[in-house]
C-alpha cells in the first residue's frame, strides 16, 4: 500500500504506484490540456508531484517539451540566480565487501589495484585541493567495515577539517558513504558534515536485488531507508540520486521523486540535492553490458523534470558527463558541479601510474578547475565556492524555507561573488581573473540592497588586501 508517511521503503517507494504513474503518464502523453495545467501548476514554484512530474517526462508534444525546458531554466534563475556551486570528491579507500555489479570496487575485483588513504595522504590530497581553489569536497568510499570503519571515515573528516595551507581550507565536507546505523549517522553529524549524499542506484527492488548480489548493500529496505536513519541521527541535509542505465530511466524518475515526497512528509524537509549519475566505464565495467542506457536528450529531459518538479532542491552533475553535455544541463536547472575531478584514490597529490588504476569510473570532463572556472564564467554564470549556509546555521527545514521564499538569494549572490574573488586572488590564472574581475563589477550592480552592495564591495577590497572568509 502506497504511504508516503511511512517509514518502510516498500510503502513509500511503492511498485504499484510506480506502475501506475507510469501508464497514466503513457496514456496522457499526447493530453495537451492536461499537460498544460501541469506546466501552469509548475509555474507557481511550489513543485510537482510525482505523477504530474513523470507526465511531462512522458510528453511527447515537441513544443510543450520545450516550455518545459525554458520553465526549467527560469526556475533555476528565480531560486538560484547565475550561481554554480564548486565541488570535487576525494576517494578516500575503495576497498569494498559488496558485489555490485556496476561498480568497479566489487570485492571480487582482482584486477583494480586497493588502495586507502593514511591520515598524511589525505593531508597530501587535501592541500592539492586546496591548492586547486576548491572548499568543499564529497567524500568517497567503498563499504569495508574493517577496512574503512566509521572511526577511520571521522578521523579523516577532522584531517580535512584541520588543514590549513597558505589561505586555503575545506569548509564543507559532504559523504558519501554506504548506509549505517543512526548511531553513526549522529557522529557524523557530530563532525560538522555537511550533506549525507547516498545513491539508490535503483529504486526497483528486484533489479536493486540482483544488481548488488552480495553483501550489506543487498538489503533493499536497509539502504533505501538510510536518509530517514540519517535524518533520525541529526543530519538535516541528505542527497538523493540513482544510477542511471541500471533500469528503465522513467522508473528511476518517478521513485526517486516518491523519496523526495516521502522525506518532506516524514521530516517536513525535502532532499537537499538529487544527483543524476550515469553509468561510465570503469576497470571491469562496460556500460554496454547493462540494457537501460539513456542518450544526451532524455539525460537533459530528466534534469528539466527534476527541476520543475523539486525547484529548491539542488542538482548536482559530475565529471561523468562531458563538457558539452554539463553546457546543455547548466540551462536546465542544475546548480551544483564539479570541477577537476580525480575519481582514483590518490590521485590529487600525484598521477596514477597506468599499471596502478584505482578509480572508480572514467571521467568525461577532464578539465582543469581554473578551465571549468573560466568557462563557466565565459557562459554567464557565477562559480561560488560558497559554503555558508551550514556554517550559519541554514540547513534543513530553514535553508528550504529560505530556498522556497527565494530569499536564499540574499545570501548565495553575495557569497558567490566574494568566494570567487578569493578564488582569483588565490588561484586562477591570469586570464581567469581577468575575467572573473570584469564579471564581478558587472554583477555588483544586480545586488538588490544598496547596503549589502556597500558591505560586500567593502568585502572586497580587504579580500584583495589578504582578508578571507566573510559570508552572509
Ligand atoms: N560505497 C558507497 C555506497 O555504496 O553508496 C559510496 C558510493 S560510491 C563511492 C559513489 C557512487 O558511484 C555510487 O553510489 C554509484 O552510484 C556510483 N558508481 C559506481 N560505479 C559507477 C560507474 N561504473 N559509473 C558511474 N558511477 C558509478
Amino acid at each position: 500500500m502506497y504511504d508516503p508517511k511511512s517509514s518502510k521503503a516498500e510503502e513509500f517507494i511503492c511498485h504499484e504506484e510506480i506502475e501506475d504513474t507510469l501508464a497514466y503518464a503513457e496514456a496522457h502523453k499526447h493530453d495537451r490540456e492536461l499537460i498544460k495545467s501541469i506546466i501552469e501548476k509548475a509555474k507557481e514554484l511550489k513543485g510537482l508531484n510525482h505523477r504530474e512530474a513523470t507526465v511531462l517526462l512522458v510528453c511527447e508534444e515537441e513544443d510543450l517539451n520545450a516550455e518545459v525546458c525554458s520553465l526549467a531554466e527560469q526556475i533555476k534563475k528565480d531560486f538560484y540566480g547565475n550561481r554554480i556551486v564548486m565541488f570535487a570528491p576525494l576517494y578516500l579507500s575503495n576497498y569494498c565487501v559488496n558485489g555490485c555489479t556496476y561498480c568497479p570496487y566489487h570485492a571480487k575485483n582482482k584486477n583494480i589495484c586497493r588502495k586507502k588513504l593514511t591520515q598524511e595522504e589525505i593531508r597530501k590530497e587535501v592541500i592539492a585541493l586546496q591548492d586547486m581553489g576548491h572548499k568543499r569536497l564529497a567524500i568517497e568510499a567503498g563499504e569495508d567495515p574493517v577496512n574503512n570503519p566509521i572511526e577511520y571515515i571521522l578521523e579523516s573528516i577532522q584531517t580535512i577539517y584541520s588543514i590549513q595551507h597558505k589561505n586555503g581550507a575545506i569548509r564543507r565536507v559532504n559523504v558519501n558513504i554506504a548506509a549505517t546505523t543512526v548511531e553513526n549517522y549522529r557522529k557524523l553529524a557530530e563532525a560538522g558534515i555537511g550533506t549525507y549524499i547516498l545513491f539508490q542506484e535503483t529504486y526497483h527492488k528486484e533489479s536493486y536485488e540482483q544488481l548488488h548480489p552480495t553483501g550489506p548493500k543487498h538489503n533493499y529496505a536497509y539502504h533505501t531507508e538510510a536518509h530517514d536513519r540519517a535524518m533520525e541521527g541529526g543530519i538535516d541535509d541528505v542527497g538523493l540520486g540513482v544510477l542511471f542505465g541500471l533500469e528503465h530511466y522513467r522508473y528511476e524518475f518517478a521513485g526517486i521523486l516518491m523519496h523526495a515526497e516521502h522525506l518532506e512528509a516524514r521530516f517536513g524537509v525535502g532532499p537537499h540535492t538529487i544527483s543524476v549519475p550515469r553509468l561510465r566505464r570503469a576497470d571491469d565495467i562496460d556500460p554496454d553490458d547493462f540494457d537501460n542506457g539513456i542518450s544526451d536528450d532524455i539525460f537533459a529531459k530528466i534534469c528539466a523534470c527534476i527541476r520543475v518538479a523539486v525547484p529548491y532542491t539542488g542538482m548536482i552533475v559530475s565529471t561523468r558527463e562531458s563538457k558539452a553535455c554539463r553546457e546543455r544541463v547548466l540551462h536546465l536547472g542544475v546548480s551544483q558541479i564539479s570541477g577537476g575531478s580525480k575519481t582514483s584514490v590518490g590521485g590529487y597529490s600525484e598521477p596514477e601510474p597506468e599499471e596502478e588504476n584505482s578509480a572508480q569510473f572514467d571521467v568525461s570532463d577532464n578539465r582543469t578547475l581554473d578551465e571549468v572556472v573560466k568557462w563557466l564564467m565565459e557562459l554567464g554564470y557565477i562559480p561560488s565556492f560558497c559554503t555558508a549556509c551550514y556554517r550559519e546555521g541554514r540547513t534543513g527545514d530553514r535553508f528550504m524555507q529560505l530556498c522556497k521564499t527565494k530569499q536564499i538569494q540574499n545570501c548565495c549572490h553575495p557569497n558567490a561573488l566574494m568566494t570567487l574573488k578569493e578564488y582569483l586572488e588565490d588561484y586562477a590564472s591570469p586570464e581567469t581573473k581577468a575575467i572573473g574581475e570584469a564579471l564581478i563589477q558587472k554583477e555588483l550592480a544586480n545586488v538588490k540592497s544598496d547596503k549589502v552592495r556597500d558591505i560586500v564591495v567593502e568585502r572586497l577590497d580587504k579580500i584583495a588586501d589578504g582578508s578571507r572568509d566573510f559570508r552572509f
